[in-house]
């Protein structure tokens, strides 16, 4: 198994594709999905435009808006646009949007201005976590001194 792999996704026209290329061995991997937002799913219709948001940032992996009920000064989600219904379907195979996600919180972190004070990335799950929207976020909370333990 090669360490250097790269890991990319590619959309277009609403195929998107996992491309996988090692640089040592010239090898590259392209599997093609069908990407398949779920109809009855609140934030897979803020990410189509259905519903409207308040948008912070958008790329082609990602979407991040204000949560419409906020618990700290500074309140916003992040989730991919592919449909995952929580942190318990990351897999393997979908885990580099996770990273991804990660990379962008710490970006708009800096260009927000609350990287330096410090803040919180909070991910329900499931029931006993108190998950009520079952597609993957991860909600950005900023702008106050955090309590621990969370209730
Ligand atoms: P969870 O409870 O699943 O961890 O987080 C879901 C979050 O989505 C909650 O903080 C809730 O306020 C937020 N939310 C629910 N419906 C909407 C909506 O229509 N628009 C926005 N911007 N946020 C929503
Ligand atoms: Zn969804």
């Amino acid at each position: 198994m090669c360490c250097e792999i790269f890991h990319a996704v590619r959309r277009k026209k609403g195929r998107y594709w996992d491309v996988l290329t090692c640089f040592k061995h010239t090898l590259s991997v392209a599997e093609e999905r069908e990407e398949q937002p779920m109809s009855d799913c609140l934030f897979c219709k803020i990410i189509a435009g259905e519903i409207p948001s308040s948008k912070v940032y958008e790329d082609e992996l990602c979407y991040a808006f204000y949560d419409i009920n906020p618990q700290a000064p500074t309140h916003f989600l992040v989730v991919p646009k592919a449909h995952i219904q929580s942190v318990s379907a990351v897999t393997e195979e979908n885990a580099p949007v996770v990273g991804h996600i990660f990379a962008v919180i710490a970006k708009l972190a800096e260009e927000l201005g609350f990287a330096g004070p410090g803040y919180r990335v909070v991910s329900n799950i499931g029931e006993a976590g108190q998950q009520s929207v079952p597609h993957l976020h991860f909600h950005v909370l900023a702008g106050r001194d955090m309590t621990w333990p969370p209730g």
